[in-house]
């Protein structure tokens, strides 16, 4: 190990405002989680905010151009409630299996503002979209040509839209989804030759779905991979049967997890999008653009709170352990996706200052070393009762986790 930054502090988390803290007890829907907690009659629990996330829409309409449609990527929570809650607040919902297609059509939302990606969609999945009259973004010339059979049979005109496997990256994205070999849509160079086929089929063309990447706090990254997306699509829309109506151009607007992590700024993004959206007026002047954006809407509104069941020592470390963990709350214990692992924010929800703190672990029942909810965070001291809560939760959680593992209760989930 060099010396060199040996005198750097260590990175901190970004602050988490997003809740306020009443007589030192965290406040989550204007409730006290103690209270919350009674209300349930059990932990561990999910609990979202819907202000938190009404804010989240809210800020993003002022501050980005108008014109600009934005729908919620409902696998990043797809709790009957939220969706519902957002379904009301934005402009439409993406969808990615039949499953949560069937929640997206029963908040009542248009089935025109209603988009279904994902790869491996069945004939089961596709002819529930096709009764339904969602836009299928079509994820492979095979799949293409199962629509049009379903079509035929039916005697209907599905509304499609072609998933472009971009032919350019999203730099410094936390999960790349595009460029390179991917399973994810049409690769960008084969498009033209799929347009050719789709005009001769059955089939309504829509545009095009082209989605980069996720988990992105780097707004020069942003900016740069709309600019290509929008190049992308202008280059396309001249192999495209008739007008491209309606343009996806993914989201990838990312949220801070983990020390040293800042808030996304919006305001070059912003004014860059303007930019962008008057080029579309002038090329693509039928098209509607769509930002699709999961995590960004829901991940700060949510809590996932645990138990604290014991304390113990081992060698010189305290440990937490807590019913609840990976099995809950995959991403917080760093097996979702993440390189290194690293700690979420959490707090103790019920004491959240004191000038009595310590270095701990927590940890979950898990008879595994995976389970693990914060690796040496310095927090109040804690006895068994206390309330552990875990931040930035309110995306890839609950449905996000194995919670089969281990045969552990089912954690709670509400929306205050
Ligand atoms: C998962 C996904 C999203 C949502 O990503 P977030 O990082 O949660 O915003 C959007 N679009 C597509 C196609 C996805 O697969």
């Amino acid at each position: 190990m060099s010396d060199q930054g040996s005198n750097k502090p260590p990175p901190q988390h970004a602050p988490m405002s997003q809740f306020d803290v009443v007589e030192n007890c965290l406040q989550i829907g204007g409730i006290p989680l103690t209270e919350v907690a009674q209300r349930i009659g059990k932990t561990p629990f999910y609990a979202y905010d819907r202000e938190v996330m009404a804010n989240k829409v809210h800020t993003l309409r002022k501050t980005l151009p108008d014109g600009i449609q934005l729908h919620y990527a409902m696998k990043a929570n797809p709790m009957p409630a939220v969706v519902q809650h957002l379904a009301d607040l934005t402009d439409g919902l993406d969808v990615a299996s039949a499953g949560e297609l069937r929640i997206a059509l029963a908040t009542g939302v248009s089935p025109t503002c209603i988009s279904f990606a994902g790869p491996g969609k069945s004939d089961e999945d596709l002819q529930l979209a096709v009764d339904s009259g969602v836009i299928i973004n079509m994820e492979s010339t095979g799949e293409m040509q199962r629509i049009a059979a379903l079509a035929r049979a039916g005697g209907s005109r599905p509304k499609v839209a072609v998933r472009v496997n971009p032919d350019f990256e999203l730099k410094a994205a936390g999960m790349k989804m595009g460029s390179g070999p991917k399973p994810f849509g049409v690769d960008a160079e084969a498009v033209p030759a799929m347009l050719d086929t789709l005009s001769k089929l059955p089939l309504d063309f829509m545009g095009f779905h082209i989605f980069s990447g996720s988990q992105n706090l780097r707004a020069e990254a942003i900016i740069e991979a709309q600019s290509k997306t929008f190049e992308l699509a202008f280059r396309l829309a001249g192999a495209a049967p008739s007008p491209v109506r309606w343009l996806n151009i993914g989201g990838g607007l990312g949220v801070p997890y983990f020390p040293g992590e800042l808030t996304l700024p919006l305001n070059d993004i912003a004014t860059h999008l303007g930019l962008l959206l008057r080029s579309a007026a002038d090329r693509l002047p039928a098209a509607e653009v769509v930002l699709e954006l999961g995590r960004y809407f829901t991940a700060e509104a949510g809590l996932y709170v645990c138990e604290v069941v014991d304390r113990k020592v081992s060698r010189g470390e305290t440990f937490l352990v807590t019913n609840g963990g990976l099995h809950h709350h995959l991403a917080a214990s760093g097996n979702f996706g993440q390189v290194i692992r690293k700690n979420y924010p959490l707090c103790l929800g019920n004491r959240v200052h004191s000038n009595d703190m310590e270095q701990v672990n927590v940890v979950g029942p898990l008879c595994t070393p995976l389970d693990l909810l914060g690796h040496r965070m310095t927090l109040p001291v804690a006895r068994p009762g206390d309330l552990i809560a875990v931040y930035q939760s309110g995306a890839y959680g609950f449905s996000a986790s194995p919670r089969g593992f281990l045969s552990h209760p089912e954690p709670a989930q509400v929306l205050l």
